[in-house]
């Protein structure tokens, strides 16, 4: 976009009157401008931090008068970077921590510079929880609003399934509070439309009664990945609402880039239910790791944070697949074999149960069928391996063409994802999510996101 000159004084008001203040340059501004992934490097003109729904107000309105870009920061998880602008003003939300609970309504409302770590322990208080993502350091405002896939979306939906209210700052400053009663198509917008509509500045969740969970891993050497793989295929489609299972090409945790054929089980049942329905997974093999056991709800969602440090260089694919036949698991444990960075992955998340009860059209997210979703999520530390890491993913990910159901999961779409990426994301919704966006912001002011084209 063109550079924009700053008025200082402009600058010196807004910093004054926002609470955490205005950076434009220092450790701290350092700090706030960098997201998860590590390949993203952009300087935003100004960051304003944000603690509260004023705050923001006020944010918006300095931008439009200043001709500036937005970009807005939840949890800064995103791999596309859209949280950070160059040379706009990013709204950064991160300080805006708060969580309440209700346990009698069991519903929870939460501020967007929450992580799920943090959500996921304030409702384990009262011994519930909702869906959340699979890495507790992840926003929870990011990936609600992009549909939000986790361990209990088999039994309670997504994240977004369980979105009742949103307290909305619309394009032109104002705050509406959304939900299904007062603005029934903004409402079924935001349940998978992404940061499309306006900044949300709360959340709030139906919770479900939950504590123990029964979950973990079970790793087999990599040489038998046809075989673990092709089990998982069968296995998947047999499991009751209460369970879920995701597969991976992997590498050990500890370091020795030893690769291994695994999966991650979960189950939200009683144990007893839990280790009948499991024994086939159990027992198939052997396995060389079998780390499985009861554990708190919340445990369950940080066992992978290890391998998704802060700053590793990222480049994601993704795509739901039609079938996962014998010849693609060949290819693709082929292309492992050959994967330049210990860091990297392939994983097979499977939907079934209560998402894909849910109709197509009924949210904004249209990802409903039984069927595998594969992610090649290609994570790096040194700059000098960037090139080869994007090109094996480019190549792994050309292998799944044939496969390819025409729809992807929005949260993972890269930054080189274009239209036509966004648009197998939202697919049947793409023109009511672009019919109500030019209702509530028709001049594309919060267009840094995988964006809807107002109508
Ligand atoms: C390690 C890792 C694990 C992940 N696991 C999962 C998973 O299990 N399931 C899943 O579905 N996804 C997962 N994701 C993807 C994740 O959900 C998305 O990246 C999501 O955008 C993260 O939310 P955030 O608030 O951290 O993002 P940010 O990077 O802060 O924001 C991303 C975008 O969301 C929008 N946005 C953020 N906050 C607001 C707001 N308050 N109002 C309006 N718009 C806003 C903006 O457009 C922004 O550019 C994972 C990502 C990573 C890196």
């Amino acid at each position: 976009m063109a550079n924009v000159t700053l008025d200082a004084d402009r600058v010196e008001a807004l910093s004054g009157t926002l609470t955490g203040g205005v950076l434009q340059f220092g450790d701290l501004y350092e700090e706030a401008r960098r997201v998860h992934n590590g390949l993203v490097d952009r300087h935003p003109a100004l960051i304003a931090r944000c603690h509260g729904t004023a705050d923001i107000v006020d944010s918006v309105r300095f931008a439009r008068e200043s001709g500036l870009e937005i970009s807005v920061r939840g949890g800064g998880h995103n791999v596309a970077g859209r949280a950070v602008c160059e040379g706009g003003l990013m709204i950064d939300l991160s300080p805006m921590k708060g969580i309440r609970v209700d346990p009698s309504a069991r519903t929870l409302r939460a501020q967007p510079g929450v992580i799920w770590r943090e959500l996921n322990r304030e409702a384990a208080l009262h011994g519930l929880a909702t869906t959340g993502g699979l890495i507790s350091t992840t926003g929870i405002a990011g990936y609600t609003l992009g549909g939000g896939l986790g361990w209990l979306m088999s039994k309670v939906g997504l994240a977004s399934d369980n979105l009742l209210g949103v307290e909305l700052v619309t394009a032109t400053g104002d705050v509406l509070d959304v939900t299904e009663e007062a603005n029934p198509d903004l409402m079924w917008a935001l349940r998978g439309g992404g940061g499309n509509f306006g900044i949300a500045a709360s959340f709030e969740y139906r919770l479900h009664p939950l504590e123990t969970i029964f979950g973990g891993l079970v790793a087999h050497p990599f040489e038998k990945a046809k075989e673990v793989l092709t089990f998982v295929r069968d296995f998947a489609p047999t499991l009751s609402d209460e369970a879920g299972i995701a597969a991976g090409l992997v590498h050990a945790p500890d370091g020795s880039g030893m690769k291994l054929a695994a999966y991650l089980l979960f189950h939200a049942g009683e144990i007893e239910q839990a280790q009948a329905e499991f024994e086939p997974a159990l027992s198939f093999g052997p396995p060389i790791v079998t780390e499985v056991g009861p554990m708190p709800y919340p445990v369950m969602n940080t066992l992978l944070d290890d391998g998704y440090p802060r700053g590793a260089l990222n480049y994601w694919k993704s795509t739901f697949i039609s079938s996962l036949d014998d010849e693609l698991i060949d290819s693709l444990a082929g292309a492992f074999a050959e994967v330049p960075s210990p860091m990297t992955a392939i994983l097979f998340e499977y939907f079934h149960g209560a998402v894909t009860r849910v109709g197509p059209t009924e949210t904004a997210v249209p990802h409903r069928e039984e069927s595998f979703n594969v992610l090649i999520p290609a994570e790096w530390v040194d700059p000098a391996d960037t090139q080869a890491n994007i090109d094996w993913t480019q190549e792994t990910f050309a292998l799944l063409e044939p496969y390819r159901a025409g729809r992807r999961w929005l949260n993972y779409l890269d930054d080189d994802d274009a239209l036509d990426a966004v648009r197998a994301a939202y697919g049947p919704n793409y023109d009511r999510l672009a019919q109500i966006k030019r209702q509530y912001d028709p001049d594309n002011v919060f267009h840094l996101n995988h964006n809807i084209v107002p109508a």
